[in-house]
C-alpha cells in the first residue's frame, strides 16, 4: 500500500516524539516506527497514526520519511543496513534524515540512494527538546533547492527558522561547526565563572554584567541560570554533546584543519564520561573546574544587582 498522504517517521525519542506530536497536532498523518515500540503506543491522535512493525513496512506505505535518530551508525542501518528503506521506499521518494550526524557519512548514504533515484536531505535541528515540544527549531538544510521546497512546509510545522545551507551534507557541517562552538563556549564561561567566584565575585553581578560585555555568549544566557541553581538535569546531554564534538574532529582530521580548542573541550567532557557523569546536561562541564578550584558557582542569598 502507497498511502500518499501519510508521511514516514523514525525516531521517537527526546526531539522526535515532540516532534511527530506536532505534525500529528497540525492533521498529518503518520507512519512511525521505533525500536522501542512503546514510544509510538504513547503518541497523541492515534487514529492519524500507524504503527509500522518495521522499516519495510513503513517504507511501503510513504513516497516521504523523517528520521530522528541518534548518531551515523543508526541512520546507515536504517537506511542502507538490512531491510533499510533503500530496498523499499518508491523511487521518487524523499528522506529527510533530521538526525545530528556526520556530513561524510550523508554524503555516502546520498550517494547510494540517488542510485535508486531517491532524494535526500540532511536537516539537522537546533533548539533542543523545548524547540522540539514547541515547534520552534531551528534546521539546516542541505539538499537540492526543489527538495528542500517540497520540505518546507512539513518543516516549517516543527520549527521556525528553516535555512537552506547548499548541496547534500552541508546542513551536518554547519551543525558540527555550531556544536564545536557551543562545547568551547562552554567551557570557556566555566573557567571564567570558576576564577570569578574564587576571587570573591558574586556570580550573579558577573553574569548581569558579561551579558553585556564582549563575552556574552548562549551558555552565559541559558546555561548558567540552571548551573547557579545546581540542576544538571538534562537538558542536552553530555554524551550527546560529546558525540558532536567527535564529529567535528573527526570533520577536522578528513579536511586536514586543525581544532585545539575542540580537542581540549573533547577531553573535558570525556572525563565527566570517565566518571560516570555523561548522562547529566552538557552544563555540568563546570563541575571539574570547580572541584580543582574548591569552589562551587552558585547562587547568593540575595545578591544586590543596581
Ligand atoms: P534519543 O536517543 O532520545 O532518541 C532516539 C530514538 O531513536 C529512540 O526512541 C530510539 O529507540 C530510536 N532508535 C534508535 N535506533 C533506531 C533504529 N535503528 N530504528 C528505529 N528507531 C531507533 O535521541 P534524541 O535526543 O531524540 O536525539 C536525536 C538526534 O537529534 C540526535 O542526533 C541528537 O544529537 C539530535 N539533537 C538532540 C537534541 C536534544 O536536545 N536532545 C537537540 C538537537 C539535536
Amino acid at each position: 500500500m502507497n498511502n500518499k498522504n501519510s508521511i514516514g517517521f523514525i525516531g521517537l525519542g527526546v526531539m522526535g516524539f515532540p516532534m511527530a506530536s506536532n505534525l500529528l497536532r497540525a492533521g498529518k498523518k503518520l507512519v512511525v516506527f521505533d525500536i522501542n515500540a512503546e514510544q509510538a503506543a504513547r503518541l497523541p491522535y492515534q487514529e492519524r497514526v500507524t504503527i509500522a512493525s518495521s522499516k519495510e513496512e513503513l517504507a511501503k506505505q510513504v513516497d516521504m520519511v523523517l528520521l530522528m535518530l541518534p548518531n551515523s551508525p543508526h541512520v546507515k542501518e536504517a537506511v542502507t543496513g538490512e531491510g533499510g528503506l533503500i530496498e523499499s521506499l518508491p523511487a521518487g521518494a524523499l528522506l529527510i534524515d533530521m538526525s545530528s550526524i556526520s556530513s561524510t557519512v550523508t554524503k555516502e548514504i546520498n550517494k547510494k540512494l540517488e542510485e535508486k533515484n531517491i532524494d535526500m536531505l540532511d536537516a539537522p535541528v537546533s533548539g533542543g527538546q523545548s524547540g522540539a515540544m514547541n515547534g520552534t527549531l531551528t534546521f539546516m538544510v542541505g539538499g537540492k533547492k526543489a527538495n528542500y521546497d517540497k520540505a518546507l512546509e512539513l518543516l516549517q510545522i516543527m520549527g521556525e527558522k528553516i535555512i537552506h545551507c547548499g548541496e547534500v551534507g552541508s546542513g551536518q557541517t554547519v551543525k558540527i561547526v555550531n556544536q564545536l562552538m557551543s562545547a568551547v563556549n562552554l567551557v570557556s564561561m566555566s573557567e571564567g565563572f570558576t576564577l570569578g567566584v574564587k576571587g570573591g565575585v558574586d556570580p550573579e553581578i558577573m553574569r548581569e554584567v558579561i551579558l553585556n560585555g564582549s563575552g556574552r555568549c548562549w551558555a552565559l544566557e541559558d546555561r548558567m541560570p540552571v548551573i547557579l541553581d545546581r540542576n544538571f538535569e538534562p537538558g542536552f546531554t553530555i554524551d550527546l554533546h560529546t558525540k558532536d564534538i567527535s564529529l567535528a574532529l573527526e570533520v577536522g582530521k578528513e579536511l586536514q584543519v586543525p581544532l585545539y580548542a575542540t580537542s581540549l573541550v573533547h577531553e573535558l567532557f570525556k572525563t565527566l564520561q570517565a566518571k560516570g557523569e555523561g548522562g547529566k546536561d552538557n552544563s555540568a562541564v563546570i563541575t571539574l573546574y570547580e572541584a580543582l578550584a574548591e569552589t562551587e558557582v552558585i547562587k547568593r542569598n540575595k545578591a544586590v544587582i543596581q
